[in-house]
């Protein structure tokens, strides 16, 4: 990638935001289905609109730009949604697969809010008020569904109990409650 100005940085950057938003929009509608928690589900689809929305915003970013939209591969994303894929097999119990989804989910905010912030310093310092202005509002979006799913993993992790496994009346909700151990005495597995 060779690049002459602070511009072509602030291009880079938003189209490596472009194309993990639109990974994003392919990715959520999968982590909402396979969430049990009706709150996680309800955070994950809301926050699937607000990605589509998103990727409209990079748009008007690009147009702001004067450059084509176009993305270019974001390799973390890949990864992010690769590694946040194991949570969904739907192997374990109910809580702890809805944690682990949030685990892979903030994962993934964190990122986009990484990259917002970078990127909305690089346009104010160009004195891109608009490219800015824009950028925070997807930087705000980001930091809300980031609070909210920890809201919701405070709750599921009192479902989650004590360390040792799920409250015995919480075992009865999981989908698969056939494995070893669950739902018996926690002595005998101790
Ligand atoms: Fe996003
Ligand atoms: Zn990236
Ligand atoms: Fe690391
Ligand atoms: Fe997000």
């Amino acid at each position: 990638m060779t690049m002459t100005t602070l511009e072509d940085l602030l291009v880079e950057q938003v189209r490596d935001l472009y194309d993990a938003e639109q990974q994003l929009v392919r990715a959520l509608p999968k982590m909402a289905e396979a969430a049990s928690s009706e709150d996680l589900q309800q955070a994950i689809q809301n926050h699937l609109e607000e990605t589509k929305n998103q990727v409209s915003r990079l748009e008007r970013v690009f147009e702001e730009l004067d450059r084509p939209a176009k993305g270019k591969a974001c390799k973390a994303m890949r990864g992010l949604v690769e590694e946040g894929g194991e949570a969904l097999d739907g192997k374990s119990q109910a809580p702890l697969t809805d944690l682990a989804i949030i685990a892979a989910a903030q994962r993934v905010e964190h990122y986009e809010i990484s990259a917002y912030g970078t990127a909305r310093a690089i346009a104010l310092q160009l004195g891109q008020e608009t490219i800015a202005s824009l950028l925070e509002e997807t930087e705000e979006e980001e930091k809300a569904a980031d609070t909210k799913l920890t809201d919701i993993a405070t709750d599921l992790m009192g479902q989650a109990g004590n360390g040792n496994g799920l409250e015995e009346e919480e075992a009865g909700l999981s989908r698969k409650s056939t494995q070893p151990g669950t739902g018996s005495r926690r002595a005998a597995r101790s």
